[in-house]
C-alpha cells in the first residue's frame, strides 16, 4: 500500500447539522493539495445521526475514509487520541468538525511544516467567539504561560499539525485528561504557530458549557504543572512567619502595656480570609488527587464500538 502522507482527524459529538457541510468542503480541500491522504472521523458516542452520516460518507469515498464510532462519549481530546493511535499518514492535521476554521487553510499548516516544523500551532485570525469567552480566554492564556511556561497564543484552536515523530510520543503517554496541544509543544523540537481563519459555527451548537471549559483548562494546568501545589505551601510559609510574628507582638504588649480589649471583628475578618484560602488549597489538592486515583484505575481511556475502514 502507498505510504499515507497526510492524516486528518475529526471528532465528531453530535454534529447532524453541519456535517453535510463539512464533508461538501473538506473533500475538495484535501483533493486539491495532491498529497495520499486518510480522513479519520471519530464518532463520540454521538446521541443523533451523525455515526449514520458518516458511515454513509464512508461508502461514499472508502479510498480516503475511515471512521471509529465509540461506544460512549468520551470528549474531544480522547477522540483525537484515538485518531492518533490509528492514523498512518507522516504528518497528521486535527480539525473541529464544527466548520469553525476553514479546512482550505490546512495548506498553511503544511507550509510551516515544509520549513522543518515539527508541530504547528494556529492563532484564529479574527476571534467570532462571545466576549466573555475572549477575555476568559486572554487570562487563561497568561495564567498557563506562567503556571507552565508553555507558549500558545491561542489555545482554543484546533486546527494543528502534527509530525510523526510528536504523534508517536503522544501515543506513548497514558494519561487519561490531558491537553493534546500542549503535550505535543512539549515534544516538539521545532514548534510554531500560523495564523489561520476562524468562523462563526456553521451550524448545532458549542458543546463546551462554561463548565466544561472550566474542567478542561484544570486538566490543562494539573497535567503540567505542579507550581499550584507548590504556591499552597510557599503560602503557607508566609502565613505562619506572619502569625508568629503577630504573636510575638501581642505578648510584646501584654507584658508592656498590661490586659487590652478589642480587635475582635479585626480577628474574624483575618479568620475568615485564612478559612478561605484554606478551602481553596485543600480543593487543589482534591485536584490532584482525583486525577491520581483516575490513573491508578487504570480503566480504558476510550471503547471503540467499531472501525469502519477500507481493507487495502
Ligand atoms: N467534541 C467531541 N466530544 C465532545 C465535545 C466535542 O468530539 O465531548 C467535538 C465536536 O464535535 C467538535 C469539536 O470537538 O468537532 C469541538 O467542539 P465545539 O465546536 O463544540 O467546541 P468549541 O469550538 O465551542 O470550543
Ligand atoms: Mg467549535
Amino acid at each position: 500500500m502507498p505510504e499515507v502522507q497526510l492524516s486528518v482527524i475529526i471528532p465528531v459529538y453530535n454534529e447532524e447539522a453541519g456535517l453535510a457541510a463539512l464533508f461538501a468542503r473538506i473533500y475538495p480541500a484535501l483533493d486539491a493539495l495532491g498529497l495520499r491522504y486518510e480522513l479519520i472521523f471519530v464518532n463520540d458516542g454521538s446521541r443523533d445521526r451523525s455515526a449514520a452520516l458518516l458511515a454513509a460518507q464512508f461508502e461514499q469515498r472508502p479510498d480516503v475514509t475511515r471512521v471509529i464510532l465509540f461506544n460512549g462519549n468520551f470528549g474531544q481530546h480522547r477522540a483525537i487520541l484515538a485518531g492518533f493511535a490509528h492514523c498512518r499518514g507522516e504528518r497528521v492535521v486535527t480539525l473541529d468538525a464544527d466548520l469553525q476554521n476553514p479546512p482550505e487553510d490546512i495548506h498553511l499548516l503544511l507550509a510551516a511544516m515544509d520549513q522543518g516544523h515539527d508541530y504547528v500551532g494556529s492563532i484564529r485570525r479574527q476571534r467570532q467567539d462571545a466576549a466573555w469567552r475572549h477575555w476568559a480566554s486572554r487570562a487563561m492564556n497568561h495564567l498557563r504561560h506562567k503556571l507552565t511556561g508553555i507558549v500558545m497564543t491561542d489555545q482554543g484552536c484546533m486546527l494543528r499539525a502534527y509530525g510523526r515523530n510528536v504523534v508517536q510520543l503522544i501515543n506513548q503517554c497514558n494519561e487519561l485528561n490531558t491537553f493534546i496541544p500542549a503535550l505535543a509543544y512539549q515534544f516538539a523540537q521545532h514548534p510554531t504557530e500560523v495564523v489561520v481563519g476562524h468562523e462563526e459555527r456553521s451550524a448545532g451548537e458549542s458543546k463546551y458549557s462554561l463548565y466544561s471549559l472550566a474542567r478542561l483548562n484544570f486538566d490543562l494546568i494539573t497535567g503540567f504543572s505542579l507550581v499550584p501545589l507548590q504556591l499552597f505551601s510557599m503560602l503557607g510559609m508566609a502565613v505562619s512567619l506572619l502569625s508568629g510574628l503577630l504573636f510575638v507582638l501581642l505578648a510584646g504588649r501584654r507584658l508592656i502595656l498590661g490586659p487590652e480589649e478589642g480587635g475582635t471583628f479585626t480577628l474574624f475578618a483575618l479568620l475568615f480570609l485564612l478559612i478561605g484560602l484554606a478551602l481553596l488549597g485543600i480543593g487543589l489538592l482534591g485536584e490532584y488527587v482525583g486525577r491520581i486515583y483516575q490513573e491508578v484505575r487504570q480503566r480504558p481511556r476510550y471503547v471503540i464500538s467499531a472501525i469502519l475502514e477500507h481493507q487495502p
